[in-house]
């Protein structure tokens, strides 16, 4: 699809973040509603043009756990990212709205991130690197998508030396100046789910007005502190507060993807697997998160009307 800037009808602002800006937006000629991301990068016309060479991989990426995409243009000195409108937005903002998530709803989440960590890897050899939860979106089916992944090293260059923003979901090894690797992303989506099960980020207030001095110390105690837990006398299946633990291990000791797809906490567990032999079972949770993510739109609706 060749999209133009002139093509697009703004609709509704989604949402801002350290990098750009997410507006829903209708495509007059096809009719089709977009997310679109805006990314201002003063940079030369050959990093802009790379970067466009690169994000079309995207377009190869085909998968229920990855955004779709529609097409990427430069706009000025913007970078600018069409992809699959989803109606429920981000698991933060969700998790602002509605509370701590249930177990099942946490089983959905580790479920479509490990299997789109697993595709992206698999597929494309694409690391994820930026896991959290604005990253994962969610549609009123109770389907998850992950978002903002790096395809694009120009674009990932450009952002770092545009954008002095730091990701507190980071594994200890990365903020260390380790490479990045697959088990960093797990690392992540444990930290996630930690905020997801109890409603707070677990190192502390995770808010936008972090000082650049809190940061430093932040991330000093995620390196030197005994990773966050979650325990069952607060009410989380053992089954759970296991797999966290795997997630958070120090990198040499944590679980990759695949291991932890095998892990109790998802067994029998499947979405769309039709040759698993509880599926009974499985209906009824796939039921249960749709009625679930039908809720959070409803009452999403009901805040837009006020
Ligand atoms: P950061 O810039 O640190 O990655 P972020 O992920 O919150 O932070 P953006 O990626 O710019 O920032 O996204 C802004 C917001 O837009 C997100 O929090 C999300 O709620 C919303 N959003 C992003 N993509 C989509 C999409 N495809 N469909 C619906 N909402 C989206
Ligand atoms: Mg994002």
């Amino acid at each position: 699809l060749n999209i133009k800037a002139k093509d697009l009808l703004t609709l509704k602002k989604l949402g801002n973040g350290n990098s750009g800006t997410v507006s829903k937006v209708l495509h007059l000629a096809t009719k089709k509603v977009m997310a679109r991301k805006i990314i201002h990068i003063e940079t030369k016309q050959m990093v802009q043009t790379q970067i466009i060479r690169e994000l079309r991989i995207m377009h190869e990426c085909d998968s229920p756990y990855i955004i779709g995409f529609y097409g990427s243009f430069i706009n000025e000195s913007d970078v600018v990212i069409c992809m699959e409108y989803v109606d429920c937005g981000s698991l933060d903002k969700i998790l602002k709205l509605v509370g701590p998530f249930p177990e099942l709803i946490l089983k959905q989440v580790a479920f479509s991130v490990l299997s789109g960590l697993i595709y992206l890897y698999d597929n494309h050899r694409i690391i994820h690197r930026d896991v959290k939860p604005s990253n994962v979106l969610m549609d009123s089916k109770g389907n998850m998508k992950l978002c903002d992944f790096g395809v694009s090293r120009e674009l990932i260059n450009s952002i770092a030396d545009t954008f002095v923003g730091t990701s507190t979901y980071m594994s200890p090894e990365r903020i260390q100046g380790g490479i990045y690797s697959i088990k960093g992303d797990v690392w992540s989506l444990g930290l996630m789910m930690v905020e997801l099960a109890t409603g707070r980020f677990p190192f502390g207030d995770n808010s936008i007005s972090i000082q650049p001095e809190g940061i430093l110390d932040l991330l000093q105690r995620i390196v030197n502190e005994k990773p966050p837990s979650l325990k069952p006398e607060n009410g989380f299946s053992p089954e759970l507060c296991d797999f966290i633990d795997l997630c958070l291990k120090k990198e040499e000791e944590r679980h990759g993807p695949i291991e932890l797809m095998g892990h109790i906490f998802l067994k029998n567990f499947n979405n769309n697997n039709s040759n698993n032999n509880n599926n009974n079972n499985n209906d009824q949770d796939q039921a249960k998160i749709k009625n679930w993510a039908r809720n959070v739109r409803r009452i999403q609706k009901g805040k837009d009307v006020k």
